[in-house]
C-alpha cells in the first residue's frame, strides 16, 4: 500500500499484530530508532521497550521485549520474546511480577541477579505501558 508501513510483530507465541501503519517507533539497543515508509532497510536489535505506531489519527503502544527489528521501506518486522498491545497487559499479573523479582533481589544469595532484574524491567514497562491504553 502506497505510503504505509506493513508492521508485523512476530513472537514464539504467535502473531500479535499485523497492520498497515503510517509511522512506528521503537527501543533498539542502540537507541530508539523511527520508520516511516520508504526508510533505507536495515537490521537491529531491541531492548525491553515501547513500540509506538501511528495510523491514521491514532497512536498505539505496544510493550515488546528483547528481540529485533527488520526494517525494509515497506515493511516493519519485529521478532520479539514476547509482546502485548497495551490493552492486553495484565496489570495485576506485572505487579505480581514486581513482587516475585524484588523478592529474589532481597535475597542475598543464589541469585540470577541478571534474570530477576530484566523480570523486573520488563513489568515495570508493562504497567507504564498499560497506563497509556487508548480509550475506545
Ligand atoms: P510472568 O512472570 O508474569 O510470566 P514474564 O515477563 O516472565 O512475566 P514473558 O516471558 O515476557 O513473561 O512472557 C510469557 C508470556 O506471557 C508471553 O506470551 C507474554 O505476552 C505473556 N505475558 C507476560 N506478562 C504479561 C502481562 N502482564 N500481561 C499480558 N501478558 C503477559
Amino acid at each position: 500500500m502506497e505510503n504505509k508501513l506493513r508492521l508485523d510483530i512476530v513472537t514464539p507465541h504467535g502473531l500479535v499484530l499485523s497492520e498497515d501503519v503510517d509511522e512506528v517507533a521503537a527501543t533498539g539497543t542502540e537507541g530508539e530508532f523511527g520508520v516511516l515508509p520508504g526508510h533505507v532497510p536495515f537490521i537491529t536489535t531491541l531492548k525491553i521497550g515501547m513500540l509506538v505506531l501511528k495510523k491514521d489519527s491514532k497512536t498505539e503502544y505496544v510493550f515488546v521485549s528483547s528481540g529485533y527489528a527488520e526494517v525494509s521501506p515497506d515493511k516493519v518486522v519485529i521478532l520479539a520474546d514476547s509482546a502485548e498491545r497495551s490493552e492486553d497487559i495484565d496489570v495485576e499479573r506485572a505487579k505480581a511480577a514486581i513482587k516475585r523479582a524484588e523478592e529474589r533481589l532481597r535475597q542475598e544469595e543464589k541469585v540470577d541477579f541478571a534474570r530477576a532484574t530484566a523480570a523486573l524491567e520488563r513489568a515495570a514497562i508493562r504497567i507504564q505501558i498499560a497506563e497509556r491504553r487508548v480509550a475506545r
